[in-house]
């Protein structure tokens, strides 16, 4: 007889151990292996650090089946003759690539020559792993066709490589049977500048891009992480990216305007208590109407009410525009004249 289930079991606790260690979701470039997504604004939500992107257990440990696989990939590979460097041996790290000011980039899986298709040519290797239905579409299409996000990764990765790499071998492996999928791909130059061209309009950017529709009920856009930010009235995070003092400069670093110095890292992620949103972050609820120096007045777009955002006293801060769930409230009076009273902030406890 099945013994019956409490609420905490040893398989919950273990999915949970996984949320509570996948770190928050920012990274400091605008990765290779997201850039052939479709949707640009997408992307620029990503660069900006719009959303620290929270997954479930059981998606974060698919994520680490991916790369438990890539140790047996390499060991099939050897297995057959094939040389295989998962390092570079230049530097005993894995092979990185970077563009657009140190903006842009990310690292392959490995290189390899010997493969019985072509033994003399060296091979970028791109390892990836695929559910049932994905495989056999793979299988039946071609990687190009299939995995375009895998096909415009494995491009951009060889146009970058230094030297540059004319092909990629792309092996995957069914997860249901364990059939392997390899194809060879040829380098496209033509592809490879377009897509460093598309990071550098991304980051470049001062404001979101085009939406790649206007519908929130499409399917890219149901599914999408900025859902509620791009087509509702979630405001962004506070964080460094999202302030508009910051911009992209030189060696992938960052300025502050209003500090006027290059942003460290560690202060990056939260920001300071000077903040101040990119006016385009808000502008699925409200409208800038003046501004003065560190400060910025606005009105709302349901209301015609007015809310000043700045750091000094009666000014809301963005942790409280952040706060506030139903936008009206910024306007609120009695909210306004509590916070004079109390000399309180707004926060969200939930
Ligand atoms: S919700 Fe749709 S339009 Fe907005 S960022 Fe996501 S995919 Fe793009
Ligand atoms: S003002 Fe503060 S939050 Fe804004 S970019 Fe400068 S350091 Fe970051």
């Amino acid at each position: 007889m099945k013994i019956p289930e409490s609420n905490r079991t040893t398989i919950k606790a273990i999915v949970q151990h996984y949320e509570d260690n996948q770190g928050d979701a920012f990274r400091a470039h605008l990765g290779g292996s997201i850039i052939g997504r479709p949707c640009d604004r997408a992307l620029w939500y990503t660069f900006r650090w719009c959303s620290d992107v929270k997954h479930g257990g059981q998606l974060l440990r698919l994520f680490q089946t991916g790369h438990l696989a890539e140790e047996r990939f390499v060991s099939d590979l050897r297995n057959v003759g094939i040389k295989v460097f998962e390092t570079d041996p230049a530097t005993g790290k894995q092979f990185r690539v970077s563009a657009c000011n140190g903006h842009f980039g990310g690292s392959f899986d490995g290189v390899g020559q010997g493969f019985i298709e072509a033994p003399k040519t060296w091979h970028l290797i791109e390892m990836k792993t695929h559910n049932e239905k994905s495989f056999n579409n793979l299988v039946k299409k071609g990687v190009q066709e299939a995995k375009p996000e895998h096909f415009i990764q494995m491009q951009v990765y060889m146009y970058l490589a230094d030297p540059q790499l004319t092909r990629a071998f792309y092996i995957a492996v069914n997860k249901n049977t364990d059939e392997l999928y390899g194809e060879r791909v040829r380098l496209d130059p033509v592809i490879g500048k377009a897509v460093v061209e598309k990071a550098d309009c991304i980051i470049a950017s001062d404001r979101p891009l085009s939406k790649i529709s206007e519908d929130p009920s499409w399917y890219l856009c149901k599914f999408c992480d900025y859902h509620a930010i791009c087509h509702g009235q979630e405001t962004p995070a506070v964080n460094c990216r999202t302030c508009m003092h910051s911009t992209p400069v030189e060696n992938g670093e960052w300025h502050c305007a209003r500090h006027d110095m290059a942003i460290p890292d560690s202060v990056q992620k939260s920001g300071c208590e000077l903040h101040l949103y990119n006016p385009y972050l808000l502008e699925q609820f409200a409208e800038p109407i003046d501004s003065g120096e560190f400060w910025i007045r606005y009105r709302l777009k349901s209301a015609a009410e007015e809310f000043v955002t700045g750091t000094d006293k009666g000014q809301l801060s963005s942790q409280e525009i952040q706060a506030v769930e139903d936008k009206s409230l910024l306007t609120d009076e009695k909210l306004a004249g509590l916070k004079t009273q109390f000399d309180g902030t707004i926060q969200n406890n939930q």
